[in-house]
């Protein structure tokens, strides 16, 4: 939501005042009067964009302007009004109006009663990443809530945006529609599609394909030929076209895959794009590049989970404050979890390469400590807290909502398909949940649990209390065994093959220096008392090089005991430790040779 309430003469403060997290309400404003917006990159190089705006003012004697301080589907608060730079505000006849702040991210203006008064600033742009803004001398990458600075209001209002380009910028692509008749005016019918709409402007390599009679577009961004752009169309046809299959309809008019060529990595979802950061050798791999396939999948695939069946505190969005939901878990780890699936079930990775994606999803789960602490729920609750604000002991007391929900969707698929013998699965699940909750108001926890008993006849209480909001181990068992999978036995430790010796901390190379950056709880090195920050000088009186700690953990067994020397804060200490044995490996799905033909079909059933 944008934020809410009519601006009078005591603008200030109602602000102060009136409820914030009021829901959206129609204020009869409707048909109010377009916000209407002109970018230009007179020096691109410098990183700037340059806005100007007419806003409207109902003849009201202050309006009260603001930009977002989050975006969504990214739980964090930004604070992006820190790269605004030099905000005026005119009246008709060109006067400079009085601005005051009331906020970190709002602008008051005194209009001396003029109908409309016209913005201007500045964004710094110069920060690649999926809900930021970049702008070099080449493109310009721009997102809605960096970008926008519109009035603090509650009622929906069309914002119409205009771009000028530089002389050899070619293109504009982006969600929002574009204006019949005018090149690079685009329209946006309120606040929240402007947010939801990133714009990419340059020259990018553009790539069209159609699914269901609508147009999708992959924007090279910048257009680069070590990325094989013609054949990953191709392949995001089949993609899309399997998706479509899964939900029965595409729920948009177009929809644009915004391919950033960067050194980052990331995507983020909208109504009808997404923005995902790839390497430009993305497509030289088969590794990289299934991966790259699996990225945009699960982007794609919250077209319909997220950004329509939503969990009900994720809209109308305040972009002023944070927002909090316990169903993240279904919202990123479901679509983690179909992200990976349909890459495979439209034959774009192996049955293998499947396997092993969600392998590494059970292994990521089971090797953090943090599993034991924080419950999927809790997970999804505290993201802003915990999930996006990581630090040393992240591992030891928080648990990744994606990955526990990836876990817990495969979990809840195997229950379902042994419940009702193989005649429904999750698939049915989020159909189910889409016709019931994709509209105006979203699902609650428990709604969401309801329709999955609904489809598959089972009482979950139990299950939801011990994987959704209990902290327990995970029992595989029923699972695998549902599917005819096992983990491999060849990666357990066994008496002739102990397996890797294992100190439990991670480091880093500082300039020759080997630094410890992470302690994980209940391992060796967490019990002998090594802290995070330590430099690791030698082992058992021997020194062990900054690249070289592996292959002398190599020297030894699981069980050997052994005297780190460690330098804390320039003071010497030795610390005894029994190395422990490493834990990966330990999660490898592979098929039971045992597995019988029910269980063979489930897993052809499943898989496709
Ligand atoms: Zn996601």
């Amino acid at each position: 939501m944008v934020a809410k309430f009519s601006v009078g003469l005591s603008a200030i403060t109602l602000v102060m005042t009136l409820p914030v997290a009021a829901p959206a309400q129609s204020t009869g404003k409707a048909g109010a009067e377009p916000i209407r917006y002109t970018l230009s990159f007179p020096a691109p190089h410098t990183h700037y964009v340059e806005i100007t705006a007419s806003v409207p003012t109902g003849g009201r004697p202050q309006v009260e302007l603001m930009m977002a301080v989050w975006s969504p589907g990214s739980y964090l608060v930004r604070e992006f009004s820190r790269h605004v730079e030099a905000f005026t505000a005119r009246g008709p006849d060109g006067r400079t109006l009085d601005v005051d702040r009331s906020r970190k991210n709002r602008w008051t203006i005194t209009t001396g009663g003029a109908p409309t008064v016209t913005i201007a600033y500045r964004v710094y742009s110069r920060e690649m990443g999926v809900r930021t803004n970049w702008v070099e001398s080449r493109f310009a990458m721009l997102n809605g809530a960096p970008t926008f600075i519109s009035l603090a209001e509650s009622a929906p209002r069309v914002h119409e945006v205009t771009l000028a380009l530089p002389q050899d910028w070619k293109r504009v692509m982006t969600g929002l529609q574009e204006m019949s008749g005018r090149s690079h005016v685009f329209s946006a019918p309120d606040f929240d599609t402007l947010v939801d709409s990133p714009i990419v402007a340059g020259s990018p390599e553009v790539h069209e394909f159609t699914v269901d009679g609508k147009r999708h577009y992959l924007v090279n961004t910048p257009a680069t030929d070590t990325f094989d752009g013609a054949r990953a169309a191709k392949d995001l046809e089949r993609l899309v076209q399997e998706h479509r299959r899964m939900w029965g309809a595409l729920p948009y008019d177009k929809y644009l895959f915004l391919n950033m060529i960067t050194e980052v990595g990331g995507g983020l979802e909208h109504k009808n794009s997404t923005m995902v950061m790839t390497n430009r050798w993305t497509t030289r791999t088969r590794k990289a590049y299934v991966a790259w396939l699996e990225l945009v999948s699960h982007e794609f695939f919250h077209a319909w989970n997220v950004k329509r069946l939503r969990p009900v505190e994720l809209g109308p969005f305040d972009y002023e404050n944070e927002v909090y939901t316990r169903s993240l878990w279904i919202a990123e780890g479901f679509t983690d979890y179909y992200g990976e699936l349909l890459v495979h079930r439209a034959g774009l990775s192996t049955r293998d390469e499947y396997l092993e994606a969600l392998s590494n999803q059970i292994e990521a789960l089971q090797t953090t400590p943090g599993r034991l602490v924080q419950s999927a729920e809790m997970a999804s609750y505290d993201a802003w807290i915990k999930y996006y604000r990581p630090d040393e002991n992240a591992a030891n007391t928080s648990v990744s909502y994606y990955t526990k929900g990836a876990v817990i969707a495969f979990l809840l698929e195997a229950k379902i398909r042994k419940a009702t013998s193989g005649a429904r699965g999750l698939d049915d699940v989020m159909r189910a949940a889409y016709q019931k909750y994709s509209g105006a108001r979203g699902y609650t926890p428990e709604e969401f649990r309801d329709v999955t008993e609904q489809v598959s006849g089972l009482d979950l209480r139990s299950f939801w209390q011990a994987v959704v909001e209990g902290t327990g181990e995970l029992d595989y068992q029923e699972a695998l065994d549902t599917f005819g999978l096992r983990f491999s036995p060849g990666a357990a430790p066994a008496p002739d093959k102990p397996g890797k010796a294992w100190l439990g901390a991670t480091t880093r190379n500082d300039a020759g220096r080997l630094v410890v950056t992470q302690v994980i709880r209940g391992a060796p090195g967490y019990e002998a008392g090594v802290n995070v920050d330590d430099e690791l000088l030698a082992i058992d009186e021997y020194r062990v090089r900054a690249d070289r700690l592996a292959n002398r953990l190599e020297q030894y067994k699981p069980g050997d005991r052994v005297t780190l020397l460690v330098a804390r804060r320039e003071q010497l200490l030795r610390l005894p430790v029994t190395l422990g044995t490493e834990p990966s490996q330990r999660w490898r799905i592979e098929v039971n040779p045992a597995a019988d033909e029910t269980q063979k079909r489930r897993l052809d059933n499943r898989l496709r």
